[in-house]
């Protein structure tokens, strides 16, 4: 087992906009995830397993909607406390942190936005406890990044929803408790719809077989004739908005959530190439590698920068959907260099498990797929400063 040695860099003295609140929350998670995830992350990756024992752990340190007002059992923080608890959380792995955002903006935040009052009691504080996890069905086997062609769909039976179809890479699908799914009305129109584990007709069977995001849990959601009360559709929302503004929610806690873990590969190429000596002197003295450190430095600031700077804008409410598209295809994209090339300046022991590099590299290939691919945020980011479409 290797040891967690990670030391933050803070090149550009972001401490000092943060609050001692945020810093607190900060330290919390960073504490927690050295002594509690840290020891046993290599271990479950390696088993491709969800380690479930600490999940109440996550929820302590408010891994669970800590932006859901505190009435529902959120912890009630902003949108940088938010951000920074992603970040802790991938910097140790990218699936830890996938278990945490999926149930606080995609299974609490819709519950919370565009759920009743008797729905957001019933779920909203078991979810945050932790006593209950959530998955977000949307992608389905022949609809990813167009996900408004879904097949799902209910008809109406009385009192209840005739559910029937099929979701794809649904993140925490085999164990979860409930699941906001994405369905079709008979008139066409998607909306959200809280299945709960044990209807007949659900299934949630385990996809194998990933040589990412394996310390996450990742399944498919069947849906056979499955009877749900009509209560249980989320009223104050629909169409492809609903859960487009749970993804942004999202993918702004994974713009976060790279950073950590780009951080982690720098801090570790840092270290590495002050202890490892060849030609007689540690390969930091080189200019190749002085190089490849600078510039991964550069780009984690520039990131951290930007994406203080969306936090401020989510804070009061004014980030929009294509800002959060730049911030997470833009840190996705530096992390995943910044893996690479830590990876390059461990050398052959940057293939190892002694050192987390090549699993956050094999995790971010992931993440700068899921929540929208690399190509779509580009997209969107084109369809916003240009006014025209070019998804089809
Ligand atoms: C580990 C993991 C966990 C996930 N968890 C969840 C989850 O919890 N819930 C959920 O609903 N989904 C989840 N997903 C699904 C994820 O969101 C989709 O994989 C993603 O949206 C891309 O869809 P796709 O894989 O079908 O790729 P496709 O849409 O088939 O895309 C394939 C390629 O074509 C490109 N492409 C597609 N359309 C265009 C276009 N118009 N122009 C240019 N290029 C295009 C894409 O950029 C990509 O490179 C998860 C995925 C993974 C890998």
């Amino acid at each position: 087992m290797s040891k967690d040695q990670y030391q933050a860099h803070d090149y550009f003295l972001m401490d000092e906009m943060l609050t001692d609140e945020h810093k607190l929350i900060r330290d919390s998670a960073r504490a927690w995830v050295k002594k509690e995830v840290s020891p046993i992350i290599e271990d479950y990756y390696e088993r491709a397993e969800f380690p479930n024992q600490i999940l109440d752990g996550l929820a302590s340190i408010g891994g669970f909607g800590p932006y859901i007002p505190e009435e529902y059992g959120g912890a009630g923080l902003d949108q940088i406390s938010y951000g920074l608890i992603m970040q802790e959380l991938e910097r140790c792995d990218s699936g830890l942190r996938s278990t945490s955002s999926v149930q606080s903006s995609l299974v609490m935040y819709p519950i919370w936005k565009f759920g009743n009052e008797t729905q957001k009691k019933k779920y909203l504080p078991k979810l945050a406890s932790g006593e209950m996890i959530g998955c977000f069905g949307l992608t389905e086997p022949d609809f990813g990044s167009n996900p408004g062609g879904m097949i799902t769909n209910f008809t109406e039976d009385g009192d209840h929803l005739i559910l029937n179809g099929a979701k794809m890479w649904i993140s925490n699908a085999p164990f979860a408790d409930i699941a906001v799914v994405w369905a079709k009305d008979p008139n066409n129109r998607i909306k959200g719809v809280i299945v709960e584990r044990g209807m007949e007709g659900f299934e949630t069977p385990e996809m194998h077989g990933k040589h990412s995001l394996r310390a996450s849990s990742t399944g498919e959601l069947i849906f056979n004739n499955v009877r749900v009360p009509k209560e249980n559709i989320l009223p104050n929302k629909d169409g492809l908005g609903a859960p487009l503004s749970c993804l942004d929610s999202a993918r702004y806690g994974i713009a976060w959530g790279a950073i950590g873990a780009a951080m982690d590969c720098y801090d570790s190429a840092l270290r590495y190439s002050k202890e490892r000596i060849q030609f007689g002197k540690p390969i930091a003295s080189f200019q190749l590698i002085q190089k490849k450190l600078a510039e991964m430095i550069t780009e984690i600031s520039k990131a951290q920068l930007l994406t203080f700077r969306l936090g401020q804008l989510k804070n009061e409410d004014r980030a929009t959907s294509a800002q959060i598209s730049m911030a997470k295809r833009n840190n996705v994209d530096m992390a995943l260099k910044v893996a690479r090339e830590a990876r390059q300046i461990h050398g052959a022991m940057g293939i190892m498990n002694e050192y987390s590099v090549m699993r956050h590299m094999a995790n971010l290939e992931s993440v700068i797929t899921y929540e929208g691919t690399h190509d779509i945020h580009l997209l969107i980011t084109g369809l916003d400063i240009t006014g025209i479409q070019a998804f089809n």
